[in-house]
C-alpha cells in the first residue's frame, strides 16, 4: 500500500483525517477523559497513539471523498440507531438497519487498524489491504464483508470505549497451525453498547460461530434485534471476549483461537528474574517476573498492573506472544480495572520483592518455579 493512497478506494486524492470514532460520539454525553486507544497490531495498544482524548484520534490514510461520502453516511446511521443503546436505553434495531450497523462496526475496526505502522502491515500485522478495497467495493450494499457474523450486546464495565481487533486462526483437527491468520475478531465498546464480529478472510474456512454470552446475532440478519439481550459483558470477561476466545464453533472439529503470531515481535528483555517491557509512554520501561513468561509458554496467562515514572499506570496481560498493555490510565482507574477482574490473585515472591497478578485461564494446576 502506498503511503499516499486512500486505504479504501486507492485514490491518491487529498487525504483527510478520518476519525476512528465519529465526532457525534463526543456530543451524546460520553466521557471524554483521555484514554488509550484499544486497537493496534495484535492489540499492542497505544504504541502509535499515546494518550489522547477519544474521538479525536484521526488516521490519515482516508481520502476526502471516502471520508465525507459513504463513511459519513454510515456514521449518520450509527448515530441514529446506536445512540440510545450507548446511553443504556433499551430499544430495537429494524431489519433494514442491521446490515448498515454491522458495516459500521466493520468500518470502525478497519479504520482503527490503520493506526498500525506501514512496517507492521508489511509484516502481516494490521489487516490485509484487500479488506479495505473489498469493503470499498461493497460500500453501497449496506452490509459488512461476506463470510462475517456480528452480534450486539450490553457492556457493563469501566471502559468508556474501546476498539479491538484480534487476528484469529482457524484450527482444524489434524491440520497444522497456519502461518497467517485466517480471520479476525472485532470488538467495539461504546458506553453500554458492545458490537462484536468475526470475519473470515479465507472463505473456505468459514466456520459457523456462536458466542458464549449468547448474544443476539445482528448479521446475517434474522429479523429485528432488541437490545439489551444476552449476558452482559463485564470487565472480568472483556479481555478474553475481545481476544476472540469466547467464540464457539458449531462444528466439532473446527476451533477458533487467537492467532499465534510469528516470532519477529521485539522480544522483551530478561533482566535477572524480571522481564523488561517497554512502557507505551515511550519513555520508560516496566518490569514483571520472568516466571510469567514460562507460564505463558505453558498456556497460563495473567493480568497485572504496574506504573512508569510518567506516572502512567498500565494494566498488562501476558499472551502467547508476550506481555501486552491493555489499558493505560491513572493509578485509580487501572487499579479499579484490576480489582474488577474476578480472578484468583497470586503472589509471586522472589529476590525482587512481591508481585501480584491474576490468572486469566482456568485450566490446570499452577506452580511458580521461583
Ligand atoms: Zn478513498
Ligand atoms: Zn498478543
Ligand atoms: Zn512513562
Amino acid at each position: 500500500m502506498s503511503i499516499h493512497a486512500c486505504a479504501f478506494c486507492g485514490s491518491s486524492g487529498p487525504l483527510t483525517g478520518e476519525h476512528v470514532l465519529g465526532d457525534w460520539l463526543s456530543r451524546i454525553g460520553l466521557d471524554l477523559e483521555p484514554v488509550l486507544h484499544g486497537a493496534g497490531p495484535l492489540n499492542r495498544i497505544g504504541r502509535e497513539l499515546g494518550v489522547r482524548p477519544p474521538f479525536r484520534q484521526k488516521v490519515r490514510d482516508v481520502c476526502g471523498d471516502c471520508n465525507h461520502g459513504w463513511m459519513s453516511r454510515l456514521e449518520v446511521t450509527a448515530q441514529r440507531v446506536l445512540t440510545p443503546f450507548i446511553l443504556g436505553e433499551p430499544g430495537e434495531i429494524e431489519v433494514a438497519d442491521t446490515g448498515r450497523i454491522a458495516a459500521w462496526a466493520q468500518k470502525t475496526a478497519l479504520t482503527a487498524m490503520l493506526v498500525s505502522s506501514e512496517e507492521d502491515r508489511d509484516h502481516g500485522y494490521g489487516l490485509p489491504t484487500s479488506e479495505y478495497r473489498d469493503f470499498y467495493t461493497l460500500r453501497e450494499e449496506a452490509c459488512p464483508l461476506p463470510v462475517s457474523q456480528f452480534w450486539i450486546g450490553r457492556y457493563d464495565g469501566v471502559r468508556g470505549w474501546s476498539v479491538r481487533v484480534t487476528p484469529l486462526a482457524v484450527r482444524i483437527d489434524g491440520i497444522p497451525e497456519p502461518d497467517r491468520p485466517q480471520g479476525y475478531a472485532m470488538t467495539v465498546v461504546l458506553g453500554q453498547l458492545v458490537l462484536h464480529g468475526v470475519r473470515f478472510t479465507t472463505p473456505s474456512l468459514h466456520a459457523q460461530v456462536s458466542t458464549r454470552l449468547d448474544l443476539p446475532q445482528l448479521w446475517p440478519s434474522a429479523g429485528p434485534v432488541s437490545w439489551p439481550r444476552g449476558i452482559p459483558l463485564d470487565d472480568a470477561g472483556f479481555l478474553e471476549f475481545s481476544g476472540g476466545t469466547e467464540f464457539r464453533s458449531t462444528e466439532k472439529h473446527v476451533e477458533l483461537r487467537p492467532w499465534k503470531p510469528a516470532t519477529e515481535l521485539a522480544p522483551s528483555q530478561a533482566v535477572g528474574g524480571m522481564v523488561e517491557l517497554q512502557a507505551i509512554c515511550g519513555a520508560h520501561v516496566v518490569y514483571y517476573p520472568a516466571v510469567l513468561v514460562h507460564e505463558a509458554m505453558r498456556g497460563q496467562f495473567y493480568a497485572f498492573w504496574t506504573a512508569c515514572e510518567c506516572p502512567i499506570a498500565y494494566l498488562i496481560q501476558t499472551e502467547p506472544d508476550g506481555a501486552h498493555c491493555i489499558a493505560a490510565d491513572t493509578t485509580e482507574a487501572i487499579t479499579e480495572m484490576y480489582d474488577a477482574l474476578e480472578r484468583e490473585e497470586y503472589l509471586i515472591q522472589d529476590e525482587c520483592g512481591d508481585f501480584c497478578c491474576k490468572r486469566l485461564t482456568s485450566s490446570g494446576p499452577l506452580r511458580f518455579e521461583t
